[in-house]
């Protein structure tokens, strides 16, 4: 998805549990390698058994922690999160994880996703409650510590009971660490063990990878598992709701090196290009893709078509988070700040342009006319999803009805707005057969405007994007 027509996913979290290890430094990594998921602001909190300590900022990771601040978290449990806000503002009070008092004392917790009835929740459950934080996460920990039950297992199901919408959480006490999902299983949350002893609980697997967690599995929808002194325990919901995995976790959000559901990222990426190439081939020289996360289709496409897979375009990866604004004549060169074509294989060629989704249709005409002005005789592009019709309102921050272009234009006008001389869309179909899975398994509301049983509210159309 190119740069300035992108959605934003709503947050990576970590749990770790490893008696004798680092948890901080264990934590940190981890968030790192989900820095993707959320670029605003991170913290990772610690607790040694008695207290918990947490330090929290804006920024990326590699701006917030340095030796002094992982050396000031000493301890064996730890919860990290890194934040893109979807609800609540961007501002240093809603970074997570958040920290509430409880009869068990402090508890540290990191959400992933987002509440629908957050309102209803709050008049609900807090009512005698002071709110800090706008976020429906400070909601979500306040309820959890202030619910009924003679454990926190009993008011994790009391909160869940009552919550819509989509939240994967990890959240520790001073001796305890619990990792749940809600009962759709909107977003993901697996967990690995350490060769050496203690568990991890990661948004994506690539996160256990790359501290030396094995991956053991994703958690169920609506299943609790949590770690004490005396091991992993599991809970699992007492009513089987069908699944409803957000579909763009696999088209876009998730890291390719990352397994959901026991099917690689990378793979299903690639597959979805390959039906993309039977569904909507075209005559043309060389398949490109808009890096990186359409890299993967790219691939997929060519491999099809049996047509050469050419880097036609080179992605600056340091520009993303700059917060230095191009001036006007910067501006109008648009996307060039992030890509520069390589006009020797685009020169004179046929271009077969894979891209992942196009959301409110802003950036596709720039990398267009990118192509044509690197010399591309002609440019079919090509996207590794059906059209986005609907908002999303569970954690996703994409565009509202009126900006969404597949909500509002045929196929033949939006290929006119964006200047491609073809446009084709990969069917829902293809895209399910793609990723080995069947449509009442994942969430597909801004695709279809059928959204998962999670919600009581106004038609999606008529909501704001969050
Ligand atoms: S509406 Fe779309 S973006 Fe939102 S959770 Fe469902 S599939 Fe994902």
């Amino acid at each position: 998805m190119p740069a300035g027509d992108s959605m934003h996913e709503a947050c990576g979290i970590v749990g770790i549990y490893a008696p004798g290890n680092e948890v901080a430094r264990h934590a940190y990594f981890g968030l790192y390698a989900l820095q993707h998921r959320g670029q605003e602001s991170a913290g990772i909190a610690v607790s040694d058994g008695a207290t918990i300590v947490c330090h929290r900022e804006m920024g990326l990771i590699s701006s917030i922690f340095d030796e002094d601040v992982l050396g000031r978290l000493s301890g064996y449990i730890s919860v990290g999160h890194t934040r893109y806000s979807t609800t609540g503002s961007s501002i240093v009070v809603n970074a997570q994880p958040l920290l509430e008092h409880s009869d068990f004392g402090e508890v540290a917790l990191a959400h992933n996703g987002n509440l629908t009835n957050t309102d209803d929740l709050r008049e609900g459950l807090l009512a005698a409650t002071v709110l800090q934080a706008t976020s429906d996460s400070e909601v979500l920990a306040k309820a959890i510590v202030q619910a009924p039950g003679a454990d926190m297992i009993a008011r994790i199901r009391h909160v869940m009971s009552r919550a819509e919408g989509a939240y994967s959480i990890v959240m520790s006490t001073v001796k305890a660490l619990y990792a749940f999902r809600d009962p759709w299983g909107v977003r993901p949350l697996c967990y690995g063990r350490f060769p050496g002893g203690g568990y991890m609980f990661a948004s994506e697997s690539c996160a256990l990878a790359t501290v030396g967690a094995e991956y053991i599995r994703e958690l169920g929808p609506g299943e609790i598992v949590w770690i004490d002194a005396d091991g992993l325990h599991v809970d699992t919901p007492p009513a089987n709701k069908p699944q409803a995995l957000c579909m763009f976790e696999y088209i876009y959000f998730a890291r390719p090196d990352s397994m959901l559901s026991g099917k690689s990222i990378y793979m299903a990426r690639l597959e979805m290009g390959r039906q993309l190439a039977r569904e909507h081939p075209a005559d043309a020289d060389v398949v490109m893709a808009i890096p990186d996360s359409a890299i993967p289709g790219g691939i997929g496409f060519s491999q099809e078509a049996g047509l050469p897979y050419v880097e036609g375009l080179i992605k600056n990866r340091y520009i993303g988070r700059t917060f230095i604004s191009p001036d006007q004549r910067m501006r109008a060169r648009g996307v060039q700040l992030k890509f520069n074509p390589i006009r020797e294989l685009l020169e004179n060629k046929r271009v077969i342009v894979v891209d992942d989704s196009i959301v409110r249709g802003t950036t596709t005409p720039r990398i267009v006319k990118l192509l044509r002005d690197a010399g591309a005789r002609e440019v079919h592009v090509r996207i590794t999803s059906p059209p986005i019709i609907h908002p999303c309102y569970l954690g996703v921050d994409m565009a509202t009805h009126e900006e969404l272009i597949a909500a509002n234009f045929t196929i033949d006008e939006i290929r006119e707005k964006i200047g491609a001389d073809s446009l084709g869309f990969l069917s829902k179909e293809g895209l399910l057969s793609a990723v080995a899975r069947k449509r009442g398994e994942m969430c597909l509301g801004c695709l279809t405007g059928e959204y998962p049983e999670t919600y009581s509210g106004p038609p999606m159309y008529e909501m704001a994007t969050r």
